[in-house]
């Protein structure tokens, strides 16, 4: 039996806890704007809008500089390194105002998905190396909390018991090594959409890789109540012929989460994983509609579907950037209602609301 060192003092399990709770308060989640150079390649591709530093800078702004009415909706931002260390056009650190605006500074510490040797194309995740000092930086400048992002397959043969137990592992270092400097990890083991498995297929395997992630946590001493979880929502696959409605997904995934998350854990932040904003919001309010108990709060932590119509409203325009705002604002306004299970659809008039946004084998 191993014996427990405490590395937390009554003060900096306070402080997470704090900071925790302060992201998953009543009616907020997170903004994901962390995609890497790479991904905001892609995005701005769709848009036709060249991948530069300062357009990244432009559109960034607008997503925090948008109405006063997303401070009850956004608890957390999570920056990308580039973004942390941007300034709006007058001078103010990104990082400054965010927190003036009462949410809370996040950052990828991850340094994307590497293929693991001899499995069917499975893969782990990369940036353990010099994370420690990453961190302590980190916290000097603005971060509160962290994400890292492990991904994991569903196929016939997969995931590997290797690789739901190497993604764990790697997944509890990260989180200890984050505590160690007040620092919130957001544990995100996310199980792709890809492929044309059914529910209970995609359930059974949830369950399996989350009761690993928390049999590692507990191994590595995680300090459960200065974590928040971010899990994929429990779906059939991509390419299921059959379509599930919003209870069917979220009495799977709330019984997912019930045999495996214990209720230390203060919140579970949904990633949308290629839903679209319609769907993410739906099944977040059917989430929170279900008649099973959650000790948790059940939020978003979004990137695609709190951000697919405003990019396609700015389009890379200056002349649009209102528009773009607008499209986000609601999206905001919508999933806080749906975090407490009040949004009641209104038809949806957004952008690109009922577009998928799934992108095969997705990197971030
Ligand atoms: P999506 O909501 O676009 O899946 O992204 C959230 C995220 O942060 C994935 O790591």
């Amino acid at each position: 039996m191993t014996h427990a060192y405490p590395f937390l003092s009554a003060e900096q399990k306070k402080e997470l806890s704090g900071i925790a709770q302060r992201i998953v308060a009543a009616g907020k989640g997170i903004l994901a704007a962390d995609e890497s150079t790479g991904s905001m390649a892609k995005r701005f591709q769709g848009i036709n809008t060249e991948n530069t530093e300062e357009n990244r800078r432009l559109y960034r702004q607008l997503l925090f500089t948008a109405d006063d009415q997303v401070n009850a909706c956004i608890g957390g931002v999570i920056f990308f390194h580039e973004t942390l260390y941007q300034k709006t056009d007058d001078g103010k650190p990104f990082a400054l105002l965010v927190k003036e605006r009462g949410m809370v500074v996040g950052i990828k510490v991850d340094k994307g998905v590497v293929p693991l040797a001899g499995t069917n194309g499975e893969t782990t995740t990369q940036g353990l190396d010099g994370l420690y000092e990453r961190c302590a930086q980190y916290k000097k400048d603005g971060a509160d909390f962290a994400k890292w992002r492990c991904v994991l397959k569903i196929t016939d043969t997969t995931p590997s018991e290797l690789a739901i137990m190497e993604n764990a592992n790697v997944l509890a270092r990260y989180a200890s090594i984050c505590q160690m400097h007040g620092i919130v990890p957001i544990v995100e083991p996310e199980i792709l959409p890809d492929g044309d498995h059914d529910l209970q297929r995609c359930q059974y395997v949830t369950e399996k890789v989350l009761a690993a992630v928390y049999k590692a946590l507990s191994d590595h001493h995680v300090y459960l109540e200065g974590t928040l979880l971010k899990p994929n929502m429990v779906t059939a696959g991509h390419s299921c012929p059959r379509k599930y409605s919003a209870q069917e997904i979220a009495m799977a995934t709330v019984s997912a989460l019930r045999r495996t998350v214990p209720p230390a854990v203060p919140g579970v932040t949904f990633l949308s994983g290629g839903q679209s904003e319609a769907e993410a919001t739906a099944n977040l309010n059917a989430i929170n509609q279900c008649a099973l108990h959650r000790p948790w709060a059940l939020t978003f932590s979004y990137g695609r579907a709190l951000q697919a119509s405003a990019l396609k409203a700015w389009g890379g325009k200056k002349e649009n950037g209102k528009a773009c705002q607008e499209e986000y604002v609601r999206r905001a306004l919508d999933n806080s209602k749906a975090a407490l299970g009040k949004y009641v659809s209104s038809g949806e008039k957004g952008a690109s609301a009922q577009e998928s946004l799934f992108v095969a084998d997705h990197a971030y």
